[in-house]
């Protein structure tokens, strides 16, 4: 395991360094952050992540952590069962589901911020976080939709598309390639999937032990025996 966490971790360094020099220059050529410390409105949407870096958070943990995150992975579970398709997936997560239990709501601060997840480090706003809020958009009229994509093309560091900054995107992508080639030098096998799911699954024995021999099989029985082995959130390859 030693050598996958490495690995995540030496990518996690170099984003870091390469995100930040970014933000530097973008910040001083006028460009604008909308995110900063006590901000969370992004914390209860869904996240992706490999096995890799759920592994670097299962070992920060505590144990009310570790029963929040697995409390957590139930209600995905559950949400991923009931959703017909990807928007409800996600519209249930963000309004069910709710909140991620690493985040303090008291003071708006992640409680594992130094081992939160890929997604957790790219994604930056450059307009309101106002926009970052669950329901805002489906709450929009026609012509409010209409100034928002306006605001979205004039403004520098966007994709055209959406108000997040697009190039911090692009610059984590080298994470997620290190994470898949540490799982299968490692493993023989990626697995990948909802961030709580695999956190959980991360700190079962049975689990670990199938995926460190390959055994998809065994690994996906482990997952059916604690109600967390839906494709939507658990996936091989
Ligand atoms: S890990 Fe931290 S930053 Fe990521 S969703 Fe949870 S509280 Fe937010």
């Amino acid at each position: 395991m030693a050598a996958v966490t490495a690995a995540v971790e030496s990518a996690y360094a170099r984003f870091g360094t390469r995100a930040g020099a970014w933000l530097t220059e973008f910040t001083r050529a006028g460009g604008r952050v909308a995110c900063g410390a006590g901000c969370y409105h992004c914390c209860d949407m869904p996240i992706r992540v490999s096995l890799a870096e759920a592994l670097v958070v299962a070992r920060a943990l505590t144990p009310a952590q570790v029963r929040a995150v697995r409390a957590h992975a139930r209600k995905v579970a559950r949400n991923a069962r009931a959703a017909r398709d990807d928007d409800e997936y996600v519209q249930g997560h963000r309004e069910d589901v709710s909140y991620c239990p690493l985040l303090d709501r008291e003071s708006g601060q992640c409680t594992q911020y130094a081992v939160r997840p890929t997604r957790c480090r790219d994604t930056f706003s450059a307009m309101s976080a106002r926009f970052c809020t669950v329901g805002v958009w489906e709450g929009m009229n026609a012509g409010e939709r209409r100034a928002y994509r306006a605001e979205v093309r004039r403004t520098p560091g966007t994709d055209g598309e959406t108000h997040f900054i697009a190039p911090l995107e692009e610059m984590s992508e080298p994470v997620w390639t290190a994470a898949s080639r540490a799982m299968r030098r490692a493993w023989g096998v990626e697995v990948w999937g909802d961030f709580w799911t695999l956190t959980t699954l991360a700190l079962d024995e049975a689990f670990m032990a199938a995926v460190g021999r390959g055994d998809r099989r065994a690994a996906l029985t482990a997952a059916r025996t604690l109600g967390l082995h839906h494709p939507v959130t658990l996936e091989f390859a």
